[in-house]
């Protein structure tokens, strides 16, 4: 039996025909095809052997199932090929819009130059610059309009798919639902989401809100450089946080928490979404762009014992912030920096001392007196009392409550210890594999935890009571690996609520009470 070889289209041919007519056609053709191979089968078997005949009626099954199989690619080649040709008319038409723009700048920016005459060279300078910005502006516009047609002309072929997996919902049944499927719909809808997000303004009452933050480190790159292979240490995280609060990140090791603080801090260049400090996205911004505001956002790390610098003085760790962010004049350094050692509870004598003359609660004070030394408005604690002994842990505490009220700090406190979170915190986010799963006030979340995860971290909090009955939810198995999540709910493969849906659908992220989000299927999802 000859290899199976379905004829393919020639596209200029293809172009004339439907969809519709294309794929009847590759329809006929399949079952031409069949009809020969089965014609031909049978012609082979008239005078063979029993085993032989077994063997070619065998064969014809398996040269079928590859006629079909191949039938289904041309269909999918056909209607991507459509789809191609619907986007391609409508970012057509975005190009012709963004060259009527760019005419009628250079048009403006040309009168505007003709009247001032070639003399008023200063102005002439500010025209151009203007018509260069509108330029680049249309240019932008118009490749994120071509990205969101790119994103919302679907194929026949994904409109169908998309269809039965809405069947398969409804009904219940996910034996012929297709996850790669819905797995293209989840990142379509996060990226219009972001892009629709991305023009509305900073909500004014926030120090910081981040949107739809992302964070990927490429694990496996092509020749040519694009990412095939991606950590996804943060990915979709949206927040605010108001100036003199406290935001509690919580989760197990892993999650995403410190390589999220470290994001909104641009220690690392985000991978994708916004961040908007005191109202300006510096999501972009340069190191040189980031320089005036390393004063006013300020970190905490975990380890104070690795932190400090061994060779440098207690008054030279604490001077040299100051000194190179002109805090106050030069010859009052010392003075400045004696009067915040006395603020983060540090003797005026400790300024000689060297790092390791200390203990860890007193390392970690310096290392909190370097992050007040530059006046910060935001300051980011990873972990800063993870590593400290219990006694000495309320001490650090209750220091930066003390703090944040005498110069009004905002935190975002990490920490996988829930009862130092409550204690410190006004709003708490749950973090788990790299994207929110419940964010909200204290209270409600303390008072309602509704995500299994947050169930689960909240029944290990021990309770001083002895008369009270722990009921521990104990999850089993591993985080799994960032690198490759699990898909539908990220936390399917632990969570002891799991349904099917959990397996292939994700579920939203939606607010349930006021300023209280969740994503879980235990919840309203808003299309049922
Ligand atoms: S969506 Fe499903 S798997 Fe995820 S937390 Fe909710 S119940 Fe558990």
């Amino acid at each position: 039996m000859s290899e199976n070889k379905q004829p393919v289209p020639v596209a200029n041919e293809q172009e004339q025909l439907s969809v519709e007519e294309s794929f009847q056609r590759a329809d006929d053709a399949l079952q031409e095809r069949i009809a020969s191979l089965r014609a031909q089968a049978e012609e082979e078997q008239k005078n063979a052997p029993e085993e032989a005949a077994r063997a070619i009626a065998e064969k014809l099954e398996a040269a079928i199932a590859a006629a079909r199989k191949a039938t289904e690619k041309e269909k999918k080649a056909i209607a991507e090929a459509a789809r191609k040709r619907e986007a391609d008319a409508k970012k057509a038409e975005v190009d012709a819009a963004l060259a009527q723009k760019t005419e009628a700048a250079k048009a403006a920016a040309q009168s505007a130059i003709d009247a001032v005459g070639d003399d008023a060279k200063a102005e002439k300078k500010r025209v151009l610059g203007k018509m260069k910005e509108e330029i680049a502006a249309a240019k932008r516009d118009a490749a994120k309009e071509k990205r969101v047609i790119d994103l919302t002309t679907l194929s026949v072929f994904e409109q169908q798919k998309l269809a039965e997996n809405a069947a398969c919902v409804k009904s219940g049944d996910f034996t012929s639902f297709d996850d790669e499927t819905e797995r293209r719909k989840e990142n379509r809808e996060h990226e219009l989401a972001a892009f629709a997000d991305e023009t509305s303004p900073a909500d004014p009452d926030a120090l910081l809100e981040v949107r739809h933050l992302k964070m990927y480190f490429p694990l496996k790159k092509s020749m040519s450089g694009k990412v095939l292979q991606a950590l996804r240490a943060v990915d979709d995280v949206s927040f605010k946080l108001k100036a003199g609060e406290t935001l509690g990140i919580v989760g197990e090791s892993g999650c995403g928490k410190t390589t999220m603080g470290r994001a909104i801090l641009k220690l690392y260049q985000p991978t994708g979404g916004q961040i908007f400090f005191e109202g300006a996205d510096i999501a972009r911004y340069k190191s040189s762009q980031m320089r005036p505001l390393r004063t006013k956002m300020q970190i905490i790390f975990q380890d104070p014992y690795s932190s400090l610098p061994p060779r440098s003085t207690v008054g030279g760790i604490l001077a040299e912030p100051v000194r190179v962010h002109n805090i106050v004049p030069k010859a009052e350094t010392k003075d400045y920096v004696l009067s915040v050692m006395e603020q983060c509870g540090l003797r005026d004598y400790y300024f000689e001392r060297y790092p390791h003359e200390f203990s860890g609660g007193q390392r970690q004070r310096i290392c909190i007196a370097r992050a007040l030394s530059v006046k910060p408005r935001l300051v980011v604690c990873d972990e800063p009392v993870s590593a400290l002994d219990v006694s000495i842990q309320a001490q650090i505490i209750n220091l930066l409550r003390r703090l944040q009220q005498e110069m009004g700090l905002t935190y975002v406190f990490i920490s996988h210890d829930l009862s130092v979170v409550k204690h410190i915190s006004d709003r708490i986010g749950v973090m788990y594999l790299g994207s929110m799963v419940e964010f909200g006030d204290k209270k409600s979340i303390f008072r309602n935890p509704m995500h299994p995860y947050t169930q689960a971290l909240f029944s290990a909090i021990p309770n001083p009571n002895p008369d009270v009955k722990m009921e521990r939810i104990v999850l089993s198995g591993d985080i799994p690996s960032p690198a490759n999540p699990p898909r539908g709910c990220k936390f399917n493969t632990r969570c002891p609520k799991a349904k099917e849906i959990c397996k292939h659908v994700a579920p939203a992220y939606r607010e349930y009470e006021a300023g209280h989000f969740v994503a879980c299927h235990c919840y309203p999802q808003g299309d049922e």
